[in-house]
């Protein structure tokens, strides 16, 4: 899996920032945002997101590039409707050469499931490939292809969005290919802007588990 932080919003805590004061100043945009100094700023952001006035964080957006995750994962992630993406596609895209897939962990570490596994991604390839070659297009040829094949994705989302997708996804409960995605994305957006971010991760760190099925286990930052 790789994941890559590929743009955000300039200046992204002062952003939010400024709209929060906005909010509760007879100010100009210009006096507020002259005034700020990175104290304030994290004093504001603080109160705001622990008051839940959340819209501010709206305003700033991380973009990531992802590639090397699979359709299983791509599943979940696009149930997130507040975030905008952009999926490599199998109607357009012909996958001529070899085709990437995703072997969960589970699997690898048992020679004998593993060898059926890649036997029957084998077997797929082939036919895929064969339906192609027989001039079937591309988008009925990829009915073939399982869950386990690799994508690439550009995913953007804004701060609100990515602390409540983290809230879901960096959990212990989440499935582990979209936990590790989320974990790697946090990280990154915790570098660029540590106040936004830094109680963000799953609801147990801030208001304990509303999981049915408990982890039971302390969340360790990965
Ligand atoms: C551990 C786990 C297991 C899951 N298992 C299943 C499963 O078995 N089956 C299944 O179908 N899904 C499953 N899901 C997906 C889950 O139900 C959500 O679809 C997914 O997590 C997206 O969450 P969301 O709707 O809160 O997020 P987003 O779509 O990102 O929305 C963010 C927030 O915006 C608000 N919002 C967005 N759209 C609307 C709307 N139309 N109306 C009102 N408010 C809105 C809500 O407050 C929402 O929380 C699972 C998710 C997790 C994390």
């Amino acid at each position: 899996m790789k994941v890559k932080l590929l743009k955000f919003t300039h200046d992204p805590e002062k952003t939010c920032a400024t709209a929060a004061r906005l909010c509760y100043s007879a100010s100009g945009i210009d006096e507020i945002s002259e005034k700020f100094t990175e104290e304030k700023i994290k004093a504001l952001l603080d109160k705001v997101i622990s008051s839940g006035h959340h819209s501010v964080l709206e305003h700033v957006s991380f973009t990531f590039g992802v590639e090397g995750v699979s359709r299983a994962l791509l599943a979940q992630l696009t149930r997130h409707r507040i975030a905008s993406f952009s999926v490599q596609s199998q109607r357009y895209v012909k996958f001529e050469n070899d085709i990437e897939f995703i072997i969960p962990q589970t699997i690898q570490k048992d020679e004998n499931l593993l060898k059926k596994y890649n036997d029957f991604l084998k077997n797929t390839e082939k036919l895929y490939k064969e339906y192609l070659e027989a001039g079937i297009p591309a988008e009925d040829a990829r009915y073939v292809l399982p869950n386990a094949s690799a994508t690439k994705i550009i995913i953007t989302m804004n701060a609100r969005e990515l602390r409540h997708f983290f809230a879901l996804r960096c959990c212990n409960r989440a499935q582990w290919e979209i936990r590790e995605m989320a974990c790697r994305m946090l990280n990154f957006v915790k570098k660029e802007a540590p106040v936004l971010f830094s109680d963000a991760g799953p609801d147990c760190l801030r208001h304990g588990c509303n999981e049915s099925f408990p982890c039971g286990a302390p969340w360790k930052k990965k």
